[in-house]
């Protein structure tokens, strides 16, 4: 009995493409290993140098996608434009030095700061405050006895755990407790004596990000040798750290010339994702989103190209053969009912941002939205994975979590057509990967849009320069590319969207 209840539905949503006699098979046997691999040999090429957000190689790359959704008749998804842009913003160095009574010290000789964590700043103090540890919390206050209102304080390096925490860690929105008790106690800038000085010289480039307006500026925070310690402390210095180690911090204020001259500069750059659209017949107003992240992590710090074959060259050009394969179903007067909407994304290697962006800019309602299929590598192979077949299979991720209709059309899809093992190992959000925070299917779920992400695992070659093209198994690419276009197709096509049922249950990444 149960078992006839399972196999009824599992025949109803194809009985309703049986329904309209539409066999999408020919369609999708357009997407061929040939042209994935004539594609990826392009995307993953040299000239598109890894790709990297915000860079040249990043914009080559849409420019390919644009192109090739241009020829093969899509239309521009962005209200008459290819492309969706957002701002990156990047830090640099400008310069930074601290003086202290007329004497100078150098970056990285005596000093570093964080680039992101700072504003640039320049400040002329007559007075240092000395405050241990620079904690100030429930359990103990280096701060007690002094106001260090507008002061420049120092603290040592080597606090001690705060209140359940960990040493020194930060908490939970990147404060450390030092700079949380700078901030608390008024204080304008932070020294902070650290081992290891000289360092290393490092890039003056920061990292990209792309919120750059915050709610609060907090103090900058520089790390500072001992020698720098020392000219303000003078016989001091020693005697402190003696009396840290008893666990006696005793605040007191120093007499010291100090000029502190930190200067960044922030450059305004643009990514982008490219959008390109088929549209729907009778139900054109809602949509089907088939996605990809056409970047990648660049030219590393000795040259090398990461070329991102798998990662995710391989979802990228997949999208590509996804839409010449929906586009001759159109020419054949077999187009989909619902709009699908063809969209590579940039950002994800950096944080998700392109479809974050997208999440937060929606183009279509995301109510109308009626699922995610999201390709981000599926060109190799798991070395790991012994179970079953070890070639013949994707792991599905996600497809039980929004909707209780999806993974009952993937799974008959699958039987029907491309039989492979559909591979649920990283399905859980709580997994020790995870794996479903780990790509641009989570900015539709946290949004309520029923996903499936397809993945292939990692493996040796994953995040480094020897991801190639050379490397990815084409005639397995195209099976698991064909599951998406036969899920799609389903869902472009079927009476109803996707009923959402199942709660919202998808905590922050
Ligand atoms: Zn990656």
């Amino acid at each position: 009995m149960r078992k006839l209840c399972l196999v009824m539905a599992l025949a109803a949503p194809l009985g309703m493409m049986a329904q309209k006699a539409v066999n999408p098979t020919p369609f999708a046997n357009t997407i061929t290993a040939e042209d994935l691999k004539k594609h990826l040999y392009i995307v993953a090429g040299a000239e598109m140098q890894g790709r990297e957000t915000a860079t040249e190689g990043q914009r080559k790359a849409a420019t390919y996608i644009e192109n090739y959704f241009k020829q093969v008749g899509l239309t521009p998804g962005n209200n008459g434009a290819w492309q969706q842009s957002y701002p990156v913003y990047q830090d640099s160095l400008g310069s930074a030095s601290i003086e202290i009574n007329g004497k100078k010290f150098q970056p990285y000789t005596d000093f570093t700061a964080n680039l992101g964590g700072s504003s640039s700043s320049s400040l002329m103090a007559s007075e240092v405050v000395f405050v241990g540890y620079g904690i100030s919390d429930a359990n103990r206050d280096d701060y007690k006895g002094i106001d260090a209102k507008g002061k420049v304080v120092l603290v040592l390096a080597g606090a001690p755990p705060a209140a359940g925490q960990p040493a020194a860690a930060p908490r939970r929105g990147g404060m450390s407790p030092v700079l949380e008790a700078a901030f608390k106690n008024g204080a304008v800038a932070v020294l902070q004596v650290q081992p290891g000085f000289p360092r290393k010289a490092g890039s003056t480039r920061g990292y990209q990000y792309i919120n750059g307006f915050r709610k609060t500026i907090y103090p900058n925070v520089y790390a500072v040798s001992e020698q720098v310690a020392q000219s303000i402390l003078g016989a001091d210095f020693a005697p402190a750290q003696e009396a840290m180690k008893a666990g006696n911090p005793q605040a007191k204020a120093y007499a010291a010339n100090i000029a502190i001259d930190f200067q960044k500069v922030i450059t305004k750059l643009e990514s982008s994702n490219v959008v390109g659209v088929l549209e729907g017949t009778d139900k054109k107003d809602e949509y089907v989103f088939l996605t990809a992240h056409y970047d990648h992590v660049g030219v590393n710090a000795a040259g090398q190209i990461h070329y991102g074959a798998d990662d995710d060259g391989s979802g990228t050009v997949t999208i590509l053969e996804l839409a010449e394969a929906f586009i001759k179903a159109k020419a054949a007067g077999k187009g989909p009912r619902r709009t699908i909407v063809f969209m590579t994304v940039s950002g994800e290697e950096k944080g998700l941002w392109g479809s974050e962006y997208y999440s937060e800019h929606p183009i279509f309602p995301l109510d109308k939205t009626t699922v995610d299929l999201n390709i981000d590598m599926i060109g190799r192979i798991d070395p790991t994975r012994k179970i079953g077949d070890s070639t013949n299979y994707v792991y599905v991720v996600g497809d039980d979590k929004l909707s209780s209709d999806l993974r009952i059309i993937s799974e008959a899809a699958n039987k029907k057509y491309t039989k492979l093992e559909l591979d649920y190992k990283f399905n859980d959000p709580n997994d020790k990967e995870r794996i479903y925070y780990r790509s641009d299917h989570y900015n539709f779920a946290r949004k309520g849009v029923p996903i499936i992400f397809y993945f292939n695992g990692t493996h040796a070659d994953y995040h480094r320069p020897t991801d190639t093209p050379d490397k990815i198994d084409y005639v397995q690419m195209a099976k698991r590319a064909k599951l998406v276009f036969y899920t799609a197709w389903e869902m472009a096509n079927r009476n109803d969207m996707l009923k959402r049922d199942i709660p919202l249950n998808v905590p922050g990444r």
